[in-house]
């Protein structure tokens, strides 16, 4: 017996390949997040400068991350189509309430009726900040004379202070604010302590005076002499003798300002203690 020669059998032709088959690419499928895995979020501009808008801005490829992965912008002045005021999980406030312009109440109340969380951005929105100064007779708008920081005509959840805040300070509570409605136990833990006293900042709001500056950061030795507290009294309550702010109570009309204003009046051992681990989380959600 010997082997039969298979290749010397005749070969059956091959059929010709179809184009599509030969041409085909390789097809590489680019991992898109739904909508639904977003928060949604609303910027409601008032009265103010923009700078707040623009301090969001200069978070440049942070931005577009957000964007991309995190935030479904629903309306912006600026930066979406939509200007309507619609439903969102969160919204942010730029700028005071001119309470002469009917329309800009009741922007900012139903701003806080389709809102889950309200965040007051910068300066102005949480105790008024330049605006507060406004006597009337602007040159485009002579008429508006007298404005309020948000928190008094709604209820305000968050507060960014700053004028205007620092990009990362922004940026980092749309972070927090998205891993706290849809991150795991850890990482909802790890938000909130860094939410907190921005919360605790909304809770005092527009309540706070010059007592609560001493009570809080002078006596706690947490005053670093800046003289951010004495630049944003409206009332010049507030001067500085050896380094350090003193005030004088009977002048005070309790307006916050200096309280908001103050760097460390949101200081929180919270946030000292989990630091590492807040700005791992943050940074590696960014990535
Ligand atoms: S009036 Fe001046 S001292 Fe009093 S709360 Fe306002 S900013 Fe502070
Ligand atoms: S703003 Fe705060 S840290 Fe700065 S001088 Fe006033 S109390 Fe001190």
């Amino acid at each position: 017996m010997f082997k039969k020669n298979v290749s010397a059998e005749p070969q059956k032709p091959v059929a010709p390949q179809k184009a599509a088959d030969v041409a085909k690419p390789v097809e590489t499928k680019k991992e898109v997040k739904p909508v639904a895995d977003k928060i949604t979020v609303g910027y409601t501009h008032l009265s103010g400068c923009t700078g707040c808008t623009v301090a969001l801005a200069d978070n440049y490829a942070g931005l577009l991350t957000l964007l991309d992965r995190y935030v479904d912008l629903k309306y912006m002045p600026t930066l979406a189509d939509a200007r309507h005021i619609q439903k969102v999980d969160v919204s942010f406030v730029e700028g005071s309430v001119c309470i002469n312009d009917k329309l800009a109440v009741e922007e900012i109340k139903e701003t806080r009726e389709k809102s889950a969380v309200v965040v007051a951005l910068g300066g102005c929105a949480c105790y008024g900040n330049i605006t507060r100064f406004s006597r009337g007779g602007q040159q485009n708008q002579p008429a508006q004379e007298a404005y309020l920081p948000i928190g008094d005509l709604i209820k305000v959840d968050v507060y960014i202070p700053g004028c205007a805040p620092s990009p990362q300070l922004i940026r980092n509570v749309a972070v927090a604010a998205y891993l706290l409605l849809k991150g795991s136990p850890e990482q909802k833990a790890l938000a909130t302590a860094y939410l907190k006293p921005l919360m605790m900042a909304a809770d005092k709001g527009t309540s706070a005076c010059f007592c609560d500056l001493m009570t809080n950061v002078i006596n706690q030795g947490l005053c670093m002499g800046c003289g951010s507290c004495a630049s944003a009294c409206p009332v010049r309550a507030i001067t500085h003798e050896y380094g350090k702010p003193q005030g004088e109570r009977d002048l005070c009309i309790k307006c916050g300002a200096c309280y908001n204003q103050c760097p460390r009046s949101w200081f929180s051992f919270d946030v000292v203690e989990n630091y590492e681990a807040i700005n791992e989380t943050i940074m590696a959600a960014l990535q």
